[in-house]
């Protein structure tokens, strides 16, 4: 198993990719954290998981609140002895904003998914110096690369700023043996806080400018995560991994 003996913080790990990444740690033998606002959901996803035979434990969390951060990544590691592997996921859509120039809108952004994970990485990076070394993935997205029009712009300030702050990361840890790379969908399922996506014709221009003609799967991009948290990217750091079907490409 490709996770063998680790332990995974995955926020957001109650519903869509997070609790993709969820099962597919636990399926390669990690001990998985789902830390989320959602209590039900998460609840859920690591019922799914201990049917399944793997370990899996909900740790409450918002990831935008430093205090809560704090008292989660002490209850990781009582709860399972150490902290391996963070996957910084948890986001919430920009594109269910209608006014583009809502300030409000850019501080709620900024604070869940920029904020966040920096936050994330601030606190676990001394357990994962604790345990030798360790990986850390956070997931930005296609809108850290290119604007859109449909998307208040805090939304792509915010993944820009995972794209970069994982590189200042990389670069301040990586003697300490801790890798730090980004990972950045595409088109994929509907977001919980995504607008509605439009009429069939904008979803058929939507899908008709992916190169693939299609949007993402949710295992499609957690097997990306699982690679780079693995040890099988050992000499990765700092880098950027579109899981796109090609978007960024044209
Ligand atoms: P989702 O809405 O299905 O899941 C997001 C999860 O994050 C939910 O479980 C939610 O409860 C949790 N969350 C939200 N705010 C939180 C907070 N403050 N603290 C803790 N947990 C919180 O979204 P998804 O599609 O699975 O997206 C996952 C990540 O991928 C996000 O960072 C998102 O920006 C990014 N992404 C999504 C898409 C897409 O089209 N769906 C594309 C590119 C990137």
């Amino acid at each position: 198993m490709r996770l063998e003996g680790k332990v995974a913080l995955i926020t957001g790990g109650a519903n869509g990719m997070g609790a993709e990444e969820a099962r597919l740690f636990a399926r390669e033998g990690a001990k998985v954290a789902i830390a989320d606002v959602r209590e039900e959901d998460s609840k859920k996803v690591e019922a799914e998981i201990a049917e399944a035979g793997g370990q899996a434990t909900f740790i409450p969390l918002d990831v935008s609140d430093e205090d809560q951060w704090v008292k989660a990544v002490s209850q990781v590691v009582s709860h399972f002895g150490k902290l391996d592997i963070l996957v910084n996921n948890a986001g919430i859509s920009g594109s269910g904003e209608k006014d583009f120039g809502s300030t409000e809108a850019w501080d709620r952004l900024m604070d869940i998914n920029a904020k966040g994970v920096f936050l994330g990485m601030k606190h676990a990076i001394p357990e994962m110096e604790k345990a030798g070394g360790g990986s850390i993935v956070n997931i930005s997205s296609i809108s850290g690369f290119v604007g859109q029009s449909y998307v208040h712009p805090g939304y792509n300030a915010s993944k820009g700023a995972v794209r970069l702050v994982t590189k200042a990361a990389a670069v301040q840890h990586a003697k300490s043996g801790i890798r730090v790379n980004s990972v950045h969908p595409g088109s994929m399922p509907a977001m919980l806080t995504s607008g509605p996506r439009g009429d069939a014709d904008s979803q058929e221009a939507r899908l008709a400018a992916i190169p693939m003609g299609r949007e993402g799967r949710l295992i499609e991009v957690a097997n990306a995560v699982l690679f780079m948290a693995s040890d099988e990217a050992s000499y990765i750091t700092g880098t950027e991994l579109l899981v796109d079907g090609g978007f960024t490409a044209r």
